[in-house]
Formats: structure tokens, C-alpha cells, sequence
């Protein structure tokens, strides 16, 4: 059994069918990270199997607070993060009032076994995203594969810098950070993304009880006829998180809440790697129609006309030394 999933067992999952519904008019904009489950893992749990203790909740959060409370600020907002750490709730969330811009951010996602803490940094950078993730927006904030992309694309640089990860890197992963990127700093700041990411989906499929691990190189191939805005389905998540972390746009600009090829990486910015997956993402009518990113399309089967063309695409960036 895979490490991060020792702690699954312990609950009886009771995991809804749907996900939580975005409450717009109360200004919730994550009403839960996860689908609604009624798992709590309490202070009384067995902390020892816990990667994540009480100080490394509150030093990554203060690490949000420094260097996203100035950032919120000047957009007009309040950061104001809620640290619940007695509460045994496996999710987070975030919402405005007045002024304000919350993370709610619970003790029971810290404590689960999958939870490491980048995944939990990227957690909180999944709700900093739906405040500032940029495009595309439902109503007036950044949809869940935003949120989750901008996780990785901007936050967890952020919040990491260059930082050597914490422990070891997928070896798929690892490789598109090696491509993509030209020196160790920025190579690492795409591992601790791809790390995050990891730990997060891991808590997915734990919180499922799914017999599939999401992996790097088993992307989801489908592709969305329109805008989902809700949760995409795991291994989806996980293929926008390696995504974002692999996408070697200029982290000093920031996104646009209007125009997807801002700070980010697109077809139509000539990118082929590290763009939105199309599992969730429906890209604007003036964006190249392609499938799915080459990262994911050297595995695929050749199912049509549109694919055969990725995939040449795919193979000839490939020759050039652009892809992966
Ligand atoms: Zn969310």
C-alpha cells in the first residue's frame, strides 16, 4: 500500500456523488477544497503517524500571510487567514466579507496521512487562487482548475522560491522540471509544485477510496466540451498541478482575470507544455484546437484525425528540444 494512503483505512468515508455547490451570492468561493466527506481526524488521533504537527500548521501559514497578505493588499482585499487547528475537518475553504478575503484552513486536512507539507501549502494556494487564480472566473472568481492550476503556475514559487524539495520527486515529474527549466532554483521551485500536487492527489484517491493511483504519466485524455468549473476528477487535478509547475512562464507577471495567455502558458503563446489540461478547461475560440498538452499526448492511443495532429506536433517539439 502506498505510504501516503496508510492513514485511508482508518475512516469510513462517506463521499458524496457530487461536489460542494458554489454559493456566489454569499461570496463563497471555495465551499470545500474536497468533496464533502464526513471524515474528522481530531487532536486525539494518533499524532505520530501525522506528517504535519501544530508549529509546521501555524509556519506555513505565516509563510501565506507574508507573502500573500501584501500581495491581497494591494488589490484592495484583507487577507485574513482562519487557523482551525482544533477542528478536525478534512477540507478548506475560502470566501469574502466586506473587506476581508479568508482562508479557512483546517487541522484535520493537516493531519491526514497523505498531507505533506507541501500539499498542504498548496492547499492554501488553491484558496489563494480563487481570490486572485486570474482566468477564467465563474461569476466573479477563479473556477476550481484555475484555483488549482494558479497553485502551482505562481503560488508555490512563491512561497518556496528556490528551496531544494523537501524529499524525492516522481522521476516523470522530475524530468519535466529538468526540461522545462534551466537551472537548479527554478528546476526545484517545479519540483515543489510537482510535490505539492502529489500529496494532494494522493489525499484524493484516499478520500474516494479509489484502487487507482493518479500518476504523472497516466494523464486523463478526455477533453471537456465546455467550461467545468467545478472539481475536476483526480488524476485531472493532479495533471494541472504538474502543468502549472511545468509551465515556464515569467513568474513576475502576473495573471489577467480576462485573457488566459497572461502570465501563463498557452497554445496560442506558442506553448506546448505546462498549459491548462483540457479534462477541465475549455480555452477561448481563438486558441489553437489541440486535445491535450504533449506531456500527456506521447502516451495516448491515436483515436482521431485532430489527435494524429497533436501528437506530430507533439514529436516535432520534441526534435526541437522543446517538450518533454
Ligand atoms: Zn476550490
Amino acid at each position: 500500500m502506498n505510504k501516503y494512503l496508510k492513514g485511508a483505512a482508518l475512516a469510513v468515508l462517506a463521499v458524496s456523488a457530487g461536489y460542494a455547490a458554489h454559493r456566489s451570492s454569499n461570496k463563497q468561493l471555495c465551499s470545500g477544497f474536497l468533496p464533502e466527506n464526513d471524515m474528522k481526524i481530531e487532536l486525539s488521533g494518533d499524532v505520530h503517524m501525522n506528517t504535519i504537527q501544530e508549529a509546521m500548521f501555524n509556519r506555513v501559514l505565516d509563510r501565506v500571510q507574508q507573502v500573500y497578505g501584501p500581495i491581497i493588499a494591494s488589490k484592495g482585499g484583507t487577507l485574513v487567514i482562519n487557523r482551525k487547528w482544533t477542528d478536525g475537518t478534512v477540507n478548506a475553504s475560502a470566501y469574502q466579507s466586506g473587506g476581508n478575503w479568508y482562508l479557512n484552513m483546517y487541522g484535520g486536512l493537516a493531519r491526514h496521512a497523505a498531507t505533506t507539507e507541501e500539499g498542504f501549502m498548496l492547499v492554501a494556494c488553491h484558496e489563494l487562487g480563487h481570490h486572485i487564480g486570474g482566468y477564467p472566473k465563474m461569476s466573479w472568481a477563479t473556477n476550481e482548475g484555475g484555483a488549482d492550476y494558479f497553485a502551482t503556475l505562481k503560488c508555490m514559487r512563491n512561497m518556496y522560491g528556490g528551496a531544494a524539495p523537501l524529499g524525492e520527486v516522481d522521476p516523470y515529474a522530475d524530468k519535466a522540471c529538468q526540461s522545462q527549466f534551466g537551472d537548479e532554483p527554478t528546476r526545484n521551485a517545479c519540483r515543489n509544485g510537482v510535490r505539492g500536487g502529489q500529496s494532494v492527489a494522493f489525499l484524493f484517491q484516499a478520500l474516494r477510496n479509489s484502487p487507482t493511483p493518479p500518476k504523472f504519466d497516466t494523464p486523463d485524455t478526455s477533453v471537456t466540451s465546455r467550461m467545468n468549473n467545478a472539481h475536476p476528477d483526480t488524476q485531472c487535478r493532479l495533471d494541472t498541478y504538474f502543468q502549472g509547475a511545468a509551465c515556464n512562464a515569467s513568474l513576475g507577471t502576473d495573471v489577467s482575470n480576462s485573457d488566459p495567455n497572461v502570465g501563463s502558458c498557452t497554445k496560442k503563446n506558442g506553448q506546448v507544455v505546462g498549459i491548462r489540461p483540457r479534462c477541465w478547461y475549455k480555452p477561448p475560440a481563438d486558441e489553437p484546437n489541440f486535445s491535450e498538452a504533449p506531456m500527456a499526448s506521447k502516451k495516448l492511443e491515436l483515436k482521431s484525425s485532430e489527435e494524429v495532429g497533436t501528437r506530430i506536433e507533439a514529436l516535432r517539439e520534441v526534435l526541437l528540444g522543446r517538450g518533454v
